[in-house]
């Protein structure tokens, strides 16, 4: 069904600061559903692709060193109007413009090191989800 999944991701500064259970409370509070869900490194390639879209940004080297500088957890989460909703609940990408009660605004250290990743559209939803989770990995309430 579309528009029911997100992929999120919890980047290496939160997995260290050991906010994964704070961060997992919050989703499932929001009322997402947890449909997937793996600890995984990104290979520098892996990385790369991710983040191809900014390839020719300035921070593009730096972001592809720090996804890579640890473990991050990947999750596919579900909930009607999952993308928007999820965007919402995560806030704004630089933490210092992020609402309060959000999850980049409680636990995020600076733009780059954001806390976590959620997907920006339904369609990138479903090429995330495809990258991270086989159809046997995936527990959906929905597909
Ligand atoms: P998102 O969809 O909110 O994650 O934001 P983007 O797709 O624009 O950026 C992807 C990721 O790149 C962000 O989550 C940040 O980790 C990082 N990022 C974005 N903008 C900046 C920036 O201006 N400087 C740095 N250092 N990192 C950034």
């Amino acid at each position: 069904m579309k528009g029911t999944k997100t992929l999120t991701i919890i980047k290496p500064g939160a997995i260290s600061n050991e906010y994964i259970g704070p961060i997992l409370a919050r989703v499932n509070s929001a009322g997402f559903h947890i449909a997937a869900m793996k600890l995984f490194k990104f290979t520098r390639t892996q990385a790369e692709n991710f983040y191809a879209i900014h390839r020719e940004r300035p921070f593009y080297a730096s972001l592809v060193e720090f996804m890579t500088s640890g473990p991050v957890v990947v999750a596919m989460l579900e909930k009607e109007n999952a993308v928007e909703d999820y965007r919402k609940l995560i806030g704004a990408t630089d933490p210092s413009k992020a609402e309060e009660g959000t999850i980049r605004k409680l636990y995020a250290e600076s733009i780059e090191r954001n806390a976590v990743h959620g997907s920006d559209s339904n369609e990138n939803a479903e090429i995330e989800c495809d990258f991270f989770f086989a159809k046997c990995e995936r527990f959906s309430n929905f597909e």
